[in-house]
C-alpha cells in the first residue's frame, strides 16, 4: 500500500506555497499573525478550546483545532498583551515583559534570498538601561515584532514583522543601531522613509518555536496518515507497520555482544542464525550472548516491530542505548532492501548529534538538516555540507528562476530609483502617477529655455529650483551613544551571559554568516529648501501647485516647498508598486527554496544516506524537505520532554511508524505562558505523557547501569520496579566517594535564610559556602573537580556557586572545568559526584517555588553515580505544602532509612589518614580544614621542615610548603622567601648572579629550543587540575608564621613593626587575591625597596609595609606578625566541639565521634504511614487552600530547634 502518491516535487511545492483553506476555522489561519489578533482585547481570549489529556478525542478534527489554537495563542500572546500595554500607555518605558522601540524608519531594503528584508533603524531611548546588544536576547531572529506609525499608535495601523537578522558589526553598533526584518505581509511594507514608526516587542515567548508547528498541524489535517488513529486515542492496540508486516525478516547479528564462558561457538555461529530473523515472530533466546538486558530486549523488540512504539527510560537505564542497537536494525534493514531514510530527532542539538555519532559509528550513511551543529564530526555531514561534496552544481532551472530573481531585483532597483536616486524627480514618473498635469509637464520642458549643464545632468527640476535644491539631510533623533554604559545593565547582562539557552533560534544552514543580498536605499540624495519664514507652508505649496499650470509660474520661495510636496506624493504613489515588487520577490525566493529542496531530497535519495536528523523545531521547519524524502520511520528521543503538536504536526502522510523514547517522570515540555502549560490547556504536557495517561501499552526499562544501589534507594517511590545491574554494585567500578568513610549519600539540613536577587532568581548564600567548602574537601580528598557537578534549581544560586568557585579554586582551574548546571539543563546528564543545592529558605513562613515538581525533583536526585549530597532546608519543603510534603517527605526518607542523615550533628566527614571522623555543622566549622581531620599533621616534608597543616590527604609535594627557606644562597646570603617560593636575595651580588644565569639560561632555552621555567604553581596545576584549593590552605598557614622566625635571622627591627591585620582565613576571596597578587607585590616592593636603598644610601633601614596584604618590608623582606584569624579558628574549633558534645549529649545515645552508620530514629519517618495519616486526617478531595490554611495555622514552634517527628506532629497532629 502506498500511502503517499505524490511526488516529491509536488510535496515540496505543496509545502512551500502553502495556502491555508479558505475559510474563518483554524486551518484558514496564515501562517504568521494577523493585525487583528494581536489588537485583540482579553475578552476576546475566552473562546479558546480546553485541550484534554486523560480522555480520548472524539475526532482528529477536534484534536488538531485545539492543539492548533492552544498553540497559536502561546505563540502570540506574549505580543498581544504588549501591544495592549502600549496602547493604554503610550508613553511607557520599558519592563520585564515588553521592548518599545521609538524613532524606527525603514533605511533600506535587501533583497535576500529568503526574500525582501527591511532595514531599519531605531532608538532605544525607552530603555532605563544601556543595552548590551551582544548579550542581550532583544530582538532574536525569529521574534515576531508589531509595528505602528508614530501618528497612528495601533489606533488602526499595526503591522506584523519577524526579526531576519540581528547583525552586530554595521549592525547594532550603529547610532541608531539597525536590524533586519521581514513583514509577515509585503502589502504593509513600508516604502517611505520618512514615516515615523514604532515598534513593540515581547520579552515573553518566542513565535519561532511555534510557527513552523502551526504550519505543520494544518498540513497534518490535509492529508491522512496510518498513525492518526493513535492521535484521538482511541486506538490502543499495537499494530505492525506495513513495511514490517510486507517484510518482517530483519538481522539481529547485531545484537551479539559476547562470546559466553565456556561457549565453543565462534562468534559467526552464533550471528548466522540471526541473519534473516522473523520479528513478528518475537525474539529469539539472547540471554548470554547480549549485554541488553531483558526489559531492553523487549523494548528493542517494539521499536523493530510496532506503528506506536512507546519506550520509557528511567534515569540511567540505557535508553538512547536501546535506541541505537534498535537503530543498527533498521539501518542494516535499509541497507539490505532499501527503502527511505530513516528519519531521527531530539529536543536539542546536543542531545541530536550525540545520537547521530552512534549512527555514525554503526556505519549509517546519515544527514544532518539544519547547522545548528556542536559537534566537528557532525558538521561534515549537512545538507549543505553534503551539497558541497557532490558538486552537482546548479541546474538548468535554478538558473533560470535566479535570473528572473535578479530581473526583478533591477526592476526594483530603477523603480527606487525614480524617487530616491541621485538625480533629481522625472517629470514623466510625476505626469504619468497624476501628481502633475500635462500643462505642468510641458512647462518643465520648455525648448526655449536656456540650459546649464547642471540641469542636464539632473534633470529640468535643478534649472527651476536654483538655490533652493539643497542635499537632502535626514534630521534624525538623538540617541544615546553606545559608550553610555549603565552600571546597572552590566550587572544585568552579565546574567544573561549564563542564559545560554539560545538552542531555539532560527536554524537556517546559512544562519551562521549574514544574509546577503542588493541592497536598495531609501534615502532622498536631493530636495527643496523648507519654505522657512511661513508657518504651515504645506498648505500654500498646495494651492500654489494646483494654481499654476506653468512651474515657473510658482513663487520662487515655494519652489523648494512644493518639490518636497512632489517628493512625498510620488512615494506614496508608488508604494503600491513597491509592494507588488516585493511581493513578486518573495514568490521567486519560494520557487527558489522549492528548487533546492526539490535538490537537497533528490541528492540525499541518490547518495544513499540511511538516517536523517534534526531537532524538533527541524521537524516542523523543514517540513517539505523531510515529507518529500518520504520516510516511514520516525524515532524521537527525549519524547517526554518534546511538545505535543512538534511531533503531531510532523507526521508525514508517508510515516507508518513512530517510536518515542524518553520518560514522562522527568521533565515535561515547557511552556512560556504559564496559564496556557496547565489545565484545561496543558501545553506541557506531552504526546508521550497523554499516550501512557491513556493506556497506550509502553514499555519501561528496568536496570540501571548508572547508580550505587543506595542513591538509587532514593529513586524507589518514583520508580518502584528500577533493579540494579551488577555493574553499579562493583566497588571497582562504582568506587566509594573518597574522604566520606563510604557514607555515598547525605542529605544536610540546614535552616539558613535564603534571598532573592535582581533578577528575582533566589540563592542562599551560606548554603553556597557549604557546597563550596565541600566540594573544595573533596578535591583534596583526590578527587578531580571535573568528576563533581554542583545542581541547583536556581539561576541565581548557579551564578553565585560560580563565582564562588572561581575565587576559591583560584586562576587555576579554567572557568569551564567547574560543572555547576541548573536541574532543567541537566537531563541526560550525569556525573560521578553530585552535589545538590536546593536554596529554598525563606525567612519568614514557608515557600518551595519550583521544588514542588515532581518531575524535576526526579531528575535532580538520580544524575550521581558514585556519590550525591543533598544541601538544604528540609523543613521548610515539608511545611510548604501538601504535594511538597509528599515529594521531599520521600526523598528524606530515602536518606533516612539509610541513616544518611543526622539533623543534631551536620555532615560527617572521615579522613582517609586516621579515619577519624568530624562533623561540620556551621560554615566555620571547616576552619582551616585541610582535607582530613582536626588532627595536625607534624610529619616531615621532603624540604626537611615539619608540616604545620592540619591532616590531610594530598602527599606533601604538592602542597607548597609555608616554612621560611633560609638556605644560604651564592651571595652567601640566606633566601628570604618561603620555601615554596624561588629562592631570592635582594643583595646585589646574588642580582647580579641571577642576571647572568638568567641571560645564561635564556641563551641555553633559544639553542635548545627548550621550554621556559614553569613557575611552581603552573607546575603544581599541570599535575593537579585542583591544586588552587590546596594553595589556599597553604596560605593559611602561611599567615600563621611567627615573625620572629625570620626576624631572628635577618630583622632587628620586626619587633617594633605596628601590629597588623591579616587578611581573615574565613575570607576565601581575600585569600585568593592574595595569592594572586603575592609575586606582584614582591616586586613592586622590591622596586620601591630598592630605589628607596639608592637615594638614602645602603646603611638607613628602609621600611615600607603593604597594609593590604598585611606585609611588611624590611630591607626588602617581606615580614608579617602573628595575625588575629589563628586565634579566630581555634576559637571556632573549640565551639564546634563544644556543639558537638551538646549535641550528644541532649540525645543521650551516640556519640559524635564514633563512625557507624546506623539508622537514628530521630532522623527516621516513615513516609508510608506519614501519607496514610495525611490521607486520612485531609480526605482525598480537600482543597489545597484548606490544606494551606491547615498550616499556616501552625503554631510557632519555640526556640528550640524541632526534629522532623516534632514538625509533622505540629503539622498534622501526628503520633508516630
Ligand atoms: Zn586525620
Ligand atoms: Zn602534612
Ligand atoms: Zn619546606
Ligand atoms: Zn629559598
Ligand atoms: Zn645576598
Amino acid at each position: 500500500m502506498d500511502v503517499d502518491p505524490e511526488t516529491p516535487r509536488r510535496i515540496i511545492d505543496h509545502h512551500v506555497n502553502f495556502v491555508p483553506k479558505e475559510g474563518n476555522g483554524w486551518e484558514s489561519c496564515p501562517e504568521l499573525p494577523t493585525p487583528k489578533e494581536i489588537m485583540e482585547k482579553q475578552d476576546d481570549v475566552a473562546g479558546l478550546p480546553h485541550n484534554p489529556v486523560d480522555r480520548p478525542w472524539d475526532s482528529k478534527e477536534e484534536y488538531l483545532a485545539a492543539q492548533y489554537q492552544v498553540l497559536r495563542r502561546e505563540g502570540i500572546e506574549g505580543l498581544r498583551y504588549s501591544v495592549r500595554c502600549y496602547i493604554e500607555q503610550p508613553d511607557m518605558m520599558d519592563n520585564q515583559h515588553t521592548s518599545v522601540y521609538v524613532g524606527v524608519r525603514v533605511r533600506s531594503y535587501l533583497l535576500s534570498r529568503l526574500g525582501p528584508i527591511a532595514r531599519i533603524e531605531f532608538s532605544t531611548a525607552r530603555s532605563p538601561l544601556q543595552i548590551r546588544w551582544l548579550q542581550s536576547k532583544r530582538l532574536t531572529p525569529g521574534t515576531i515584532v508589531a509595528l505602528t506609525t508614530k501618528a497612528d499608535n495601533f489606533k488602526s495601523v499595526c503591522k506584523i514583522a519577524t526579526i531576519a537578522q540581528r547583525p552586530y558589526t554595521d549592525g547594532l553598533d550603529q547610532t541608531p543601531p539597525l536590524v533586519d526584518l521581514m513583514w509577515a505581509d509585503t502589502r504593509a511594507a513600508v516604502f517611505d522613509p520618512d514615516t515615523e514608526l514604532v515598534m513593540v516587542e515581547s520579552r515573553n515567548g518566542y513565535f519561532e518555536s511555534t510557527r513552523h508547528a502551526l504550519v505543520g498541524l494544518q498540513h497534518v489535517a490535509q492529508r491522512a496518515s496510518p498513525l492518526d488513529k493513535y492521535l484521538t486515542g482511541l486506538h490502543t492496540e499495537e499494530e505492525a507497520p506495513q513495511f514490517v508486516k510486507d517484510n518482517p525478516t530483519m538481522d539481529l547479528s547485531t545484537l551479539v555482544h559476547t562470546i559466553p564462558e565456556g561457549d565453543e561457538d565462534t562468534i559467526e555461529d552464533l550471528t548466522e542464525p540471526l541473519r534473516d530473523h522473523d520479528i513478528l515472530g518475537g525474539l529469539p533466546d539472547l540471554g548470554r550472548v547480549t549485554t541488553l538486558d531483558q526489559s531492553q530486549l523487549e523494548a528493542l523488540h517494539r521499536i523493530l516491530s510496532t506503528e506506536l512504539a512507546i519506550v520509557q527510560g528511567p534515569p540511567g537505564t540505557g535508553k538512547t542505548f536501546t535506541s541505537v542497537e534498535a537503530l543498527r536494525i533498521m539501518i542494516s534493514r535499509r541497507q539490505r532492501y532499501g527503502g527511505p531514510p530513516i528519519i531521527i530527532s531530539a529536543q536539542t542539538n546536543h542531545a541530536l548529534d550525540q545520537l547521530l555519532t552512534h549512527c555514525l559509528e554503526a556505519g549509517a550513511s546519515i544527514c544532518r538538516v539544519g547547522a545548528r551543529t556542536e559537534s566537528e564530526v557532525i558538521r561534515a555531514y549537512t545538507v549543505y555540507e553534503i551539497r558541497l561534496r557532490d558538486g552537482g552544481g546548479r541546474d538548468q532551472r535554478y538558473k533560470q528562476l535566479l535570473a528572473t530573481r535578479y530581473a526583478l531585483e533591477r526592476k526594483i532597483h530603477d523603480m527606487v530609483n525614480d524617487v530616491f536616486g541621485d538625480h533629481l524627480l522625472s517629470p514623466l514618473a510625476l505626469l504619468q502617477n497624476n501628481i502633475i498635469t500635462q500643462a505642468q509637464f510641458d512647462s518643465l520642458h520648455d525648448d526655449t529655455m536656456e540650459t546649464s549643464t547642471r540641469s542636464k545632468e539632473l534633470g529640468p527640476f535643478a534649472l527651476w529650483l536654483g538655490d533652493d535644491l539643497i542635499h537632502a539631510q535626514i534630521v534624525r533623533d538623538r540617541h544615546p551613544t553606545q559608550e553610555e554604559v549603565d552600571e546597572a545593565a552590566e550587572k544585568l547582562m552579565a546574567d544573561w551571559e549564563f542564559d545560554g539557552d539560545m538552542d531555539n533560534i532560527a536554524e537556517d544552514p546559512e544562519d551562521a554568516i549574514r544574509i546577503a543580498g542588493d541592497l536598495v536605499l531609501l534615502n532622498h540624495v536631493w530636495t527643496g529648501k523648507e519654505p522657512g519664514f511661513v508657518r504651515k507652508w504645506e498648505r500654500h505649496v498646495v494651492r500654489e501647485l494646483k494654481e499654476n499650470d506653468d512651474f515657473f509660474g510658482i513663487e520662487l520661495h515655494y519652489r523648494g516647498g512644493v518639490y518636497r510636496h512632489l517628493q512625498a506624493k510620488l512615494v506614496q504613489a508608488l508604494t503600491p508598486k513597491f509592494t507588488a515588487l516585493l511581493a513578486q520577490h518573495r514568490t521567486i525566493c519560494n520557487a527558489l527554496k522549492a528548487h533546492r529542496w526539490f535538490k537537497d531530497a533528490q541528492l540525499l535519495g541518490r547518495t544513499g544516506v540511511d538516517v536523517v536528523g534534526c531537532t524538533t523545531t527541524g521537524l516542523t521547519k523543514y517540513r517539505g524537505l523531510l515529507a518529500a524524502l518520504r520516510p516511514r520511520s520516525l524515532l524521537i528521543e527525549e519524547a517526554a520532554e518534546t511538545r505535543e503538536a512538534n511531533i503531531t504536526s510532523a507526521l508525514y502522510p508517508s510515516l507508518q511508524q513512530l517510536i518515542l523514547v524518553g520518560d514522562h517522570q522527568q521533565l515535561a515540555p515547557r511552556c512560556d505562558i504559564r496559564w496556557l502549560g496547565e489545565e484545561p490547556y496543558n501545553l506541557n504536557v506531552s504526546l508521550f505523557q497523554r499516550m501512557v495517561n491513556l493506556n497506550m501499552p509502553f514499555k519501561m526499562l528496568k536496570e540501571q547501569r548508572r547508580m550505587k544501589p543506595e542513591i538509587r534507594f532514593i529513586l524507589t517511590p518514583f520508580y518502584p520496579e528500577l533493579l540494579d545491574h551488577p555493574s553499579v554494585e562493583d566497588e571497582s567500578r562504582r568506587p566509594s566517594v573518597p574522604g566520606m568513610g563510604g557514607r555515598n549519600c547525605w542529605y544536610f539540613n540546614h535552616n539558613w535564610p535564603e534571598d532573592t536577587n535582581s533578577e528575582q532568581s533566589k540563592y542562599n548564600q551560606q548554603e553556597a559556602d557549604m557546597v563550596i567548602k565541600f566540594f573544595a574537601y573533596l578535591v583534596s580528598n583526590g578527587t578531580d573537580p571535573t568528576r563533581i557537578t554542583i545542581l541547583t534549581f536556581y539561576k541565581g544560586q548557579r551564578k553565585l556557586l560560580l563565582n564562588r568557585l572561581k575565587r576559591e579554586g583560584s586562576m587555576r582551574l579554567p572557568g569551564n572545568s567547574f560543572r555547576v548546571h541548573t536541574v532543567d539543563s541537566y537531563q541526560g546528564e550525569e556525573n560521578d559526584i553530585v552535589l545538590l543545592s536546593l536554596v529554598r529558605s525563606p525567612a519568614h513562613g514557608n515557600a518551595a517555588g519550583f521544588l514542588d515538581d515532581q518531575r524535576r525533583a526526579v531528575v535532580a536526585i538520580s544524575r550521581a553515580r558514585r556519590g550525591f549530597y543533598i544541601f538544604g532546608n528540609i523543613d521548610n519543603l515539608l511545611k510548604a505544602h501538601h504535594e511538597c510534603l509528599q515529594l521531599w517527605g520521600q526523598i528524606w526518607n530515602g536518606f533516612a532509612q539509610q541513616g544518611r542523615v543526622k539533623r543534631a550533628l551536620g555532615l560527617p566527614l572521615i579522613c582517609q589518614k586516621h579515619r577519624n571522623e568530624i562533623w561540620v555543622k556551621e560554615v566555620e566549622d571547616w576552619g582551616d580544614n585541610a582535607g582530613g581531620c582536626d588532627q595536625p599533621c607534624h610529619e616531615m616534608r621532603p624540604c626537611g621542615h615539619a608540616c604545620t597543616l592540619k591532616c590531610h590527604f594530598t602527599e606533601h609535594e604538592r602542597l607548597p610548603c609555608s616554612e621560611p627557606c633560609r638556605k644560604t644562597l651564592e651571595c652567601g646570603d640566606g633566601c628570604v622567601r618561603y620555601c615554596s617560593q624561588t629562592c631570592y636575595c635582594p643583595c646585589n651580588t646574588f642580582q647580579g648572579i641571577q642576571i647572568t644565569r638568567e641571560a645564561e639560561q635564556a641563551r641555553l632555552a633559544k639553542a635548545a629550543e627548550e621550554e621556559v621555567e614553569v613557575p611552581l604553581e603552573q607546575q603544581l596545576a599541570k599535575e593537579m587540575p585542583g591544586i588552587g584549593f590546596f594553595q589556599a590552605a597553604a596560605n593559611q598557614a602561611l599567615s600563621r608564621v611567627p615573625s620572629k622566625s625570620l626576624g631572628d635571622v635577618r630583622l632587628s627591627e620586626a619587633e617594633e613593626l605596628p601590629e597588623v591585620s591579616f587578611a581573615s582565613t574565613s575570607s576565601p576571596e581575600k585569600w585568593n587575591d592574595f595569592t594572586v597578587n603575592i609575586k606582584e607585590n614582591d616586586a613592586r616592593l622590591e622596586r620601591e625597596s630598592r630605589r628607596l636603598a639608592a637615594e638614602a644610601g645602603t646603611a638607613t633601614k628602609i621600611r615600607i609595609s603593604d597594609t593590604y596584604n598585611s606585609v611588611a618590608l624590611v630591607d626588602g623582606r617581606r615580614t608579617k606578625t602573628k595575625g588575629r584569624s589563628t586565634q579566630k579558628l581555634e576559637v571556632s574549633n573549640v565551639t564546634r566541639r563544644t556543639r558537638a558534645k551538646a549535641a550528644t549529649k541532649s540525645r543521650g545515645k551516640q556519640s559524635s565521634s564514633s563512625s557507624s552508620i546506623g539508622t537514628s530514629e530521630e532522623d527516621l519517618l516513615c513516609l508510608k504511614e506519614v501519607s496514610r495519616e495525611i490521607d486520612l486526617l485531609t480526605g482525598p478531595d480537600e482543597d489545597m487552600a484548606a490544606e494551606k490554611a491547615r498550616i499556616t495555622t501552625v503554631p510557632k514552634p519555640k526556640r528550640k530547634e524541632k526534629n522532623v517527628e516534632e514538625l509533622l506532629i505540629d503539622v498534622f497532629d501526628l503520633e508516630l
